[in-house]
This record gives C-alpha cells, sequence and structure tokens, in this order.
C-alpha cells in the first residue's frame, strides 16, 4: 500500500533545513523552498527554477503540496463577489470579496463547516468537517488578493476572519496563517488590518492575549443578557458574559487592543432598549466598540431583521451613552454572501 507524501506546506523550516542535510544539499535551500511556497505561492516543484532539477526531483518523491482552487465565483448587485473554494474530494469553502471606498476587505474561512450552531447563522446549519490547514488559510487570502490585484489594480486592505468556522477553535493554524499573511517572505501584510473574530472562547482570548497578538480582536456578541445570549448562542452556557468580560479585561490589560463587539440585530430578539442598555454596561466594562449588523436571512431562518424604527432607536441609545458604534449594511446579501450566510450545499 502507497503511503501518502506529507504536505511540504505542513514542515517546518527546521525539518526542511534536516530534510536537505540528509540528502547531502545545502541546508539554504529551505529558505528557498519557502519563499516559491509562499511568497510566490509555486504549488508545482518543477517551477521552482533556482533549484537544480535533482533538487526538484527529490522534493516531489518526498512531499506532495495540497492547495486550494477556486472553483467558481459570484457577484452581488452590490459589487460584493462570493468565491467558492475546492479544499479536497467533497469539501469546499467560501471566502468573499467586499469592495467599499476606501477598502477591499477579504473574509476568509478557518474551518470546513462548524461545530457551533449559533441560530443565526447558516454555517451552524452545517457540521464540522475539518479544521483548515494554515496553508489553506493562507491560500485563500492569496488567491483573493490576487484577484483584487487583477480585477481592483490594487491589492487587498483588510481581511477578516469572520467566514466559516469558529477561528479560536483552530487557532493554531489560525496563528500560523497569519504568521504566514504578515510575514516579508508571505504577503508581507499589515497585522493591524487583520482582524478575528470569535463566538469568545475565554480560555483562548487569555492565551491570545499572553502571546502578544497582532492582529484586532472582535467578538461575536450578539446579545449583553445572559439569557437571550444562551439561546442565541450555545457558547454561551460555558462562556458567560461575567467569565467573557473577564477575559476582555485581561486582553484589553496586557495588550491594549480594544474589541470590537459584532451585534447582529434581530427584530424583536435584541433590539429593544433594555437590550441596548445591557449592551452599554457591557461596553462600560473595557474600552471597546460596536459594530452592529443588518441581519440577513438564511433559509429556514428563525428571525427577521430589525425594523429601521427599532435599528434607529438602538443607535441612538448606545451614541447617547457614548458608545462608539457603526452600522455595516448587510452586502452581498442577493448570493447569500452576507455575514451569516455562507453554507456550502452540494455544488
Ligand atoms: S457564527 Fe461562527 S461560530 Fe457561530 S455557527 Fe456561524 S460560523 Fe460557527
Amino acid at each position: 500500500m502507497s503511503v501518502a507524501k506529507p504536505d511540504i506546506r505542513e514542515i517546518s523550516i527546521e525539518a526542511l533545513e534536516e530534510f536537505f542535510i540528509q540528502h547531502n544539499a545545502p541546508k539554504f535551500r529551505a529558505i528557498q523552498v519557502q519563499e516559491w511556497l509562499w511568497k510566490h505561492r509555486k504549488i508545482n516543484f518543477n517551477e521552482m527554477s533556482n533549484l537544480s532539477k535533482a533538487d526538484r526531483n527529490l522534493l516531489s518523491e518526498h512531499f506532495t503540496i495540497n492547495s486550494l482552487k477556486i472553483l467558481k465565483k459570484e457577484i452581488s448587485v452590490d459589487g460584493t463577489i462570493k468565491f467558492l473554494f475546492f479544499v479536497d474530494e467533497n469539501r469546499f469553502i467560501e471566502g468573499v470579496i467586499i469592495p467599499q471606498l476606501n477598502r477591499l476587505t477579504a473574509c476568509i474561512s478557518s474551518q470546513v463547516g462548524c461545530s457551533l450552531s449559533c441560530t443565526f447563522c447558516a454555517t451552524g446549519k452545517l457540521k464540522l468537517y475539518k479544521n483548515l490547514t494554515s496553508g489553506e488559510i493562507y491560500d485563500q487570502v492569496f488567491l483573493l488578493n490576487d484577484y483584487a490585484l487583477k480585477h481592483f489594480n490594487k491589492p487587498i486592505s483588510n481581511i477578516v476572519y469572520m467566514g466559516m468556522g469558529e477561528p479560536f477553535l483552530n487557532i493554531k493554524n489560525v496563528l500560523k496563517s497569519i504568521d504566514l499573511i504578515t510575514s516579508p517572505n508571505g504577503l508581507g501584510m499589515s497585522g493591524k488590518r487583520i482582524t478575528v473574530s470569535t463566538v469568545g472562547i475565554t480560555k483562548i482570548i487569555k492565551k491570545i492575549a499572553d502571546i502578544n497578538p497582532n492582529f484586532n480582536l472582535a467578538i461575536s456578541l450578539h446579545s449583553a443578557n445572559d439569557i437571550k445570549r444562551s439561546e442565541i448562542m450555545e457558547i454561551n452556557k460555558t462562556n458567560n458574559l461575567i467569565q467573557l468580560a473577564e477575559a476582555l479585561l485581561y486582553f484589553y490589560k496586557k495588550t491594549k487592543i480594544k474589541p470590537t463587539y459584532e451585534y447582529v440585530l434581530l427584530g424583536g430578539i435584541n433590539d429593544s432598549i433594555d437590550d441596548a442598555k445591557a449592551l452599554v454596561d457591557f461596553c462600560k466594562k473595557i474600552p471597546s466598540k460596536v459594530n452592529l449588523i443588518e441581519y440577513n436571512k438564511i433559509k429556514d431562518g428563525l428571525y427577521e431583521k430589525s425594523s429601521t424604527e427599532a435599528t434607529n432607536l438602538f443607535i441612538r441609545f448606545l451614541e447617547k451613552h457614548n458608545i462608539l458604534v457603526k452600522l455595516r449594511r448587510s452586502r452581498g446579501e442577493d448570493i447569500a454572501a452576507a455575514c451569516g450566510q455562507l453554507a456550502i450545499q452540494n455544488k
């Protein structure tokens, strides 16, 4: 039985150096290979033109290069573009480019499916199929950036880990992907333009605080009332608002990074003045800001969009209490590319 070759993109530079030494080749080959893999994203050893034919053959004998492919794209009336990526047989993920006045944001996935089941989210209706590797996460950014350069004549300006999956449940690969995206040997993008969004797994928020993160943190909050939040988000039953506030305070004290609270307005569920009051109280615990998100209808969804009147009253209440708040209008809703709508059906 033939044994599957390891993916070279999952091999550390040290292990690659060791590999070349063992095969009587200079260890600096490892750096050359890493540059081809990440900076130029070559997915064929034969294209690594500064390696000898013998070295290229050696690599293809021992390793494979796993990578994502764009299978299809859909363009919304508002210019948002949704991409379907092929991961491996029968596994797909989605990523989105959101063009705005001064920015070009890439929204990327961290898992195929999701193990959590937030009730407003289409991905939550899928099960978790697998964690994406750091290379697969990186590929999304590289390919979306490549598309942006060709079609918008400018690179992606911002990256949000808000696509399919919960990034903190794949934290090792997410952190490694951020290292690759920010490394001069990768895409060389600034960590200040990267935001990782989590439902609020408190243990990992503290862990991240201790490693001095080079990215922004967004929390999917959606309610500042424990009973309601537990109804909307299962995770709140084990990571409640008191624990979340305590973890975020720890995070803020260590990093001085202000978290952003994502709050999807669900009509009649979390958009009353009482809900706004609870949100103000929560916001006062840690320097922070709020992104209100318009709810996007999903197939068999339980919720409705908050009315314009309720939304305006909610915003005014937050502003009156000096909370920094922005309303994020729905983007790409017609192609199911908006927040909470990403869900692969059979393609
Ligand atoms: S909101 Fe995020 S964590 Fe919750 S189900 Fe959707 S993808 Fe998973």
